[in-house]
């Protein structure tokens, strides 16, 4: 079993495409251990997305992930980690393939409807971000 955080980015929410993607997420066997809707402030987004401050993008994708109102899940599962990924689709819509969410969905390379985990390091880290114990239902 694996755990996972997943995240409807404010394009998701502001589209009307949580339902949406939750549907895929309960067709997929995914268990939604946790689940919050929230809005970040800039500087929690600079802390969540700290791995990439040095990148072109990181002023614009923290704007953004501040912008509205998101989802955070925790996902559960086998293989949670790989098979959420592969549910997104790539980082680039243009490049995801056919039937994932990115792929369908996203019309940008930033805005792009969900955000996954890289690897299990990263998953302790952003579930230890968003929430604490009592928050998980297990
Ligand atoms: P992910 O793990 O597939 O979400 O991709 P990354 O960890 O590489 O990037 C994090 C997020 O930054 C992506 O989901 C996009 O929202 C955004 N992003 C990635 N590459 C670019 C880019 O080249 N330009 C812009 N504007 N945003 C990007």
């Amino acid at each position: 079993m694996e755990r996972t955080l997943s995240i409807i980015k404010p394009d998701g929410v502001a589209r009307g495409l949580a339902g949406e993607v939750i549907k895929r997420l309960e067709q997929n066997n995914f268990k939604i251990a946790a689940m919050k809707m929230l809005r970040m402030t800039k500087s929690q987004a600079k802390g969540f997305y700290a791995v990439h401050r040095k990148r072109p993008f990181f002023e614009s994708l923290t704007d953004f992930m501040a912008s509205g109102s998101i989802i955070v899940m925790i996902l559960e599962g086998e293989n949670a980690l790989g098979r959420y990924r592969e549910l997104m689709g790539a980082t680039d819509y243009r490049e995801a393939a056919e039937g994932t969410i990115r792929k369908d969905f996203a019309t940008d390379i930033e805005k792009n409807i969900v955000h996954g985990s890289d690897g299990p390091e990263t998953a302790a880290f952003e579930i230890g971000y968003f929430f604490n114990s009592f928050e998980i239902t297990g």
